[in-house]
């Protein structure tokens, strides 16, 4: 194989957008994707005439991922639902009052819930969640809401936009972040789905010359007083200096030998990966006309239901695809249960969808993010480096500071990219070093 300043392992979105920052900054970059496919989670699934994310998929504006996205030179395509959703509660579904006009209209809160609901709204946004203070969502809510219902509302919707079913562990701050984005409208349902971000940064590398190749599966990292080579499963070697693994956080610390006497053993022993059981389908039409919203909370369970062509095209012909999620949390779950629960909550919301059904998708156990920011971490800040072994950074959905889910992974992949480009200068200036520039 050819030489290169940078490996990066894997082709998602952080892999994707470390290379670019890496090759702008004229270093040589390959990116090695064990599938044959770029995009990892955020790829999408063409079935029929239908675009499936892989499980529901929403992207959070006004935060670190879409502003590295723009420095990319990647706009985001898509539209933002205004507010239409149901709350489900004893398999009833419910409007969830969105503002005075709609105080009366609804019996899912008492007057004084609706009050207290309205006023929660109200108040979402003017809260600094930089000065909450390392307290958990749940501790933020008691203190800040005095109705129950109220309360259970929140913490479905705190579930379904960040995937952590924990609000006594999630901290108030990045979960109050996240609901003031989507209280604000800041949701956006990406047009034909996730894969066209994918297929942007994909463009971006290819034009910068980085060197992409699937069906490269890393399966060691040798290093010996630093990073000397990627060992593939084939048995095949690349001799590189710098390598950013984007695998994940249980994959990354078992391609390193001897990890357990590195800072990855104290990131994984404080990780908490949340999964998710989705069922993702493709309607001919909605059966119940009049049930169309974009989002439905279950308060009572740990289901979430998102109809993206509510706001946004997501097929050719008009198809509807409705994404129907269960948090398994850090369970591995019971695929049979989840997903004959997922179908009974479509009875609920949908009745009458399966004669509708064009086709489907059922991803039993989806890890929506490898960590998250859980009030009992010993680190709240893992990578870009691993400190023990000089050329070796991190990025990924669990490197995050602060962030959650693809700002996570985008703010990361950022990071980890300077922190590379930071050390081949060093070096090149200490060395003398010419830099090694490929286009292929
Ligand atoms: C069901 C679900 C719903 C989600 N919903 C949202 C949402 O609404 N909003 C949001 O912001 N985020 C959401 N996310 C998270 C978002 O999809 C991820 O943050 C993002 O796609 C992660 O990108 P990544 O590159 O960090 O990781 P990944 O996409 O996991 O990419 C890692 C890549 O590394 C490759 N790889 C692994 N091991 C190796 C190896 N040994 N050698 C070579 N390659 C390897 C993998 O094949 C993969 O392509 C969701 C995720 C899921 C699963």
């Amino acid at each position: 194989m050819k030489q290169y300043d940078v490996a990066i392992v894997g082709g998602g979105i952080s892999g994707l957008a470390s290379a670019i920052y890496v090759a702008r900054s004229g270093y040589s970059v390959i990116l090695l994707e064990k599938s044959n496919q770029l995009g990892g989670r955020g790829q999408t699934i063409r079935k029929k005439k239908a675009m499936l994310n892989l499980g529901v998929h929403a992207f959070y504006q006004d935060g670190k991922g879409e502003s590295v996205l723009k420095e990319l030179g990647i706009s985001l395509k898509g539209a933002n639902p205004s507010a239409s959703a149901v709350g489900v509660w004893k398999n009833k579904v419910h409007a969830i009052p969105t503002g005075p006009l709609q105080l009366f209209s609804d019996n899912l809160f008492s007057l004084k819930g609706k009050m207290s609901l309205t006023r929660l709204m109200l108040k979402l946004n003017k809260i600094d969640t930089e000065k909450i203070g390392t307290i958990s969502l749940k501790e933020w809510a008691e203190k800040e809401i005095h109705d129950p219902m109220v309360r259970f509302l929140l913490y479905a919707i705190s579930r379904s936009n960040t995937y952590v079913p924990y609000p006594d562990l999630h901290l108030a701050g990045p979960a109050l972040r996240q609901l003031q984005r989507t209280f604000s409208g800041k949701v956006m349902y990406i047009r034909e789905g996730w894969e066209t971000i994918i297929e942007d940064l994909t463009n971006q590398a290819t034009l910068l010359g980085v060197t992409i190749m699937n069906h490269r599966n890393v399966s060691e990292i040798k290093y010996d007083s630093r990073v000397q080579k990627i060992v593939f499963n084939n048995g095949e070697t690349l001799e590189v200096p710098k390598v950013i693994v984007t695998a994940g956080l249980e994959e990354t610390y078992h391609l390193v030998n001897g990890a357990e006497n590195t800072k990855l053993a104290l990131w994984k022993s404080q990780a908490r990966p949340v999964h998710v059981a989705c069922l993702d389908l493709v309607l001919r039409k909605l059966p119940q006309p009049d049930a169309d919203f974009i989002a439905g909370f279950w308060i009572d369970q740990p289901i979430f239901y998102n109809n993206p062509t509510y706001v946004t095209k997501m097929s050719d012909d008009g198809s509807v695809v409705i994404h129907l999620a269960k948090h398994l949390g850090t369970s591995t779950g019971n695929p049979k249960l989840d997903l004959h629960e997922l179908e009974q909550a479509m009875d609920v919301v949908q009745p009458g969808w399966r004669v509708e059904e064009i086709t489907r998708q059922f991803l039993p156990h989806m890890t929506a993010s490898h960590d998250f920011n859980s009030l009992d971490r010993n680190d709240f800040s893992p990578g870009p480096s691993v400190p023990e072994i000089p050329g070796l950074f991190v990025a990924g959905d669990w490197t995050g500071r602060g962030e959650l889910l693809v700002d996570a992974s985008l703010d990361s992949a950022k990071r980890a990219a300077l922190a590379v480009i930071e050390e081949l200068k060093v070096e090149g200036d200490m060395y003398g070093h010419r830099r090694v520039i490929q286009r292929t």
